[in-house]
């Protein structure tokens, strides 16, 4: 069923604290954790508690959720004071982008090369 753990996602293991992360901030419905592999000085993921395969598929299901994702990012940012300097928020969906890990979530990153825009 839709927003069920999953034996196998690394996310739902660390929700359960099957395996340890370090948390920066926890609400009853997600949590955010610093990235294992930092790609910049502020790399933290945001995810909802529930599984959901990408972040497009949890807002369908679940749009309060999804806002309350996005809304904890913005948390995080102001926590780690990456507001003003500016933050970017990352949403690889599908493996042919980058997604290695199924289990929907947002990447807040900050403090270097923000400058050179994707888009
Ligand atoms: P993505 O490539 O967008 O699916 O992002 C998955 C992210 O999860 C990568 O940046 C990984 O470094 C990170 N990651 C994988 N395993 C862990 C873990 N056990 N704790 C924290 N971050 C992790
Ligand atoms: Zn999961």
């Amino acid at each position: 069923m839709a927003g069920e753990a999953q034996a196998d996602c690394v996310f739902c293991k660390i929700v359960a604290g099957e395996i340890p992360s370090t948390k920066v901030r926890e609400t009853e419905h997600t949590l955010a954790f610093r990235d294992i592999n930092p790609q910049m000085p502020t790399h933290v993921l945001v995810v909802p508690k529930a599984h959901y395969p990408d972040a497009a598929a949890l807002a369908v299901a679940d749009p309060g959720l999804a806002g309350a994702v996005l809304a904890e990012a913005g948390r995080v940012a102001e926590e780690e004071k990456v507001v003003d300097s500016g933050y970017r928020l990352i949403f690889n969906t599908g493996s042919g982008a980058g997604q290695t890990v199924f289990h929907a979530h947002v990447h807040v990153l900050a403090g270097g090369g923000l400058h050179e825009k994707l888009v």
